[in-house]
């Protein structure tokens, strides 16, 4: 929306900051902590108390691609993030390289080539602390409710906080919402919304205890018979799969999905109360039926549906399959893996016709993160300029961190050489990137 003398009027200015970041996921913590470290004072802005975004809000404590083909593929904060993490005995492997069970012991120094089960309550503590130590400025509890432009740039954002509504402004702005809620709010015309068919269904996971001696097959069995038979909900996963030990007898249930629009609120209010039903009858289910699970209970659902994908912002170059496939990698800022299409909204199955399991490592290209429309705008994390169907290729927490790591790198460039985002060359990125370790290469 166009700023006015009135609406300037109205709102005063409480601050002006080298950088904005809306939204404290893994994507908005990579960008704000990057960037700070380099100087830059940064705003880091978030509607809920604690940051960690979908990982922390919606129960989803694993970091889930940092290996492809037994190769590291992530490094620089993500990395930094989990190591901190293990040294507070708070970061594991799973055995073998199952998602089921995990191996209860700290990580070491081995490298990370897989995923890695954390405690979702110490990432909470972990990110705060990362976040203080590198200066950044928080602001959590404040929503982002609205997005001023003048001149054809991005000039400030309206905070709705418990002290009341005020603004605050900024050289450069990088969207970490998930949603593209910053982009969206800026102009509609600066994002693409996910259709249906393209899209993966949303989530509510819960989490139980008490669970004693069981096993995975016999559950998977009994699950899919249960489903067969009609004996739970419509809106199961067709098998029993990602249900993980977090802790001895602590176990995640992934199974309760809907599909709807994750960027409307009436939607999401409509998939809430459905999916919270469901787990209840899920619950009641495995209870009476599962062996080992006789007299679990639930410790917890989760703060926020999860949601896969919803809007993205519309790229100078958004990424495509045949970006994805080429070898030859173009202005890489994060490898990622080149299966996508799990999650599907297909009901009756996981996967759907266009899903891809070609395997091996692909690159993002920096220019899918630069809108189109804003020279002073970058996304980062899951809404960077994509084919929606691709972005199940770099959502993992790890590539959301480090694709934000990327933007808060070229927040900084830009401010040293006193241009927009959108000017920034890849060479002049590039040492930054390698200084922060970055893996670049398959
Ligand atoms: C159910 C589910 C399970 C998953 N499981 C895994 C897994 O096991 N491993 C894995 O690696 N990945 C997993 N993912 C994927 C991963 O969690 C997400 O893709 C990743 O968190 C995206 O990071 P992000 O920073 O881009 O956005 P998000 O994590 O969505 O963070 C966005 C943040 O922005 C904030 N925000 C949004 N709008 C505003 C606003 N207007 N004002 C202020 N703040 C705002 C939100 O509150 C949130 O904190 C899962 C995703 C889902 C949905």
């Amino acid at each position: 929306m166009k700023i006015t003398a009135a609406l300037r009027e109205m709102w005063k200015s409480k601050g002006h900051y080298d950088l904005i970041v809306a939204g404290a996921g893994p994507a908005g913590i990579g960008a704000a902590i990057s960037a700070s470290r380099r100087g830059l004072r940064v705003a880091l802005v978030e509607s809920f108390g604690f940051a960690g975004g979908v990982g922390t809000q919606s129960l989803c404590p694993i970091y889930f691609g940092f290996g492809v083909d037994g190769k590291q593929t992530t490094a620089g904060l993500s990395e930094e993030f989990i190591r901190r993490m293990d040294d507070l005995g708070a970061a594991t492997f799973f055995l073998y390289d199952s998602h089921e069970v995990p191996e209860y012991t700290k990580i070491g120094d081995r490298p990370l080539t897989t995923k890695v089960l954390l405690d979702g309550e110490v990432m909470k503590l972990v990110y705060n602390r990362m976040l203080a130590e590198a200066g950044v400025e928080l602001f959590y509890y404040t929503h982002m409710a609205e997005v001023f432009t003048e001149n054809g740039r991005i000039s400030s954002v309206l905070l709705s906080a418990l002290e009341g509504n005020y603004l605050i402004e900024a050289d450069t702005f990088i969207d970490a919402t998930g949603n593209a809620q910053l982009a969206f709010l800026a102009d509609s015309s600066a994002v693409s919304v996910c259709s249906a068919d393209d899209g993966m269904h949303n989530s509510m996971f819960f989490v139980v205890d008490g669970v004693k001696d069981f096993d995975h097959d016999t559950a998977k069995r009994i699950y899919k018979e249960a489903r067969d038979a009609g004996r739970l909900p419509e809106k199961v996963w067709p098998h029993f799969g990602f249900a993980t030990l977090l802790k001895r007898g602590m176990m995640q249930i992934a199974v309760c999905f809907d599909i709807g629009n994750g960027a409307d609120s009436r939607e999401m209010t409509s998939m809430e109360l459905g999916m919270r039903e469901n787990v209840f009858k899920v619950l009641d289910f495995l209870k009476r039926e599962v062996p080992g699970f006789e007299d679990c209970y639930l410790t917890a659902t989760p703060s926020k549906i999860g949601v896969r994908t919803s809007r993205s912002i519309v790229s100078a170059c958004d990424f495509n399959a045949d970006t994805l496939m080429s070898d030859d990698f173009y202005h890489p800022v994060a490898l990622c893996r080149r299966i996508y299409g799990m999650h599907s909204n297909s009901t009756k199955s996981f996967s759907s016709s266009w899903t891809s399991g070609a395997g091996g490592i692909g690159a993002v290209p920096m220019e899918t993160l630069i809108s189109a429309k804003f020279s002073n705008l970058l996304a980062a994390g899951r809404c960077i300029g994509s084919e929606p169907r691709l972005i199940g290729t770099f959502r993992m927490m790890n590539t959301c961190m480090t694709l934000g790591e990327a933007a808060g790198l070229m927040a900084t460039v830009a401010k040293k050489h006193g241009k927009s985002v959108s000017e920034v060359s890849y060479d002049e990125l590039l040492p930054f990137l390698c200084e922060n370790g970055f893996i670049l290469k398959a």
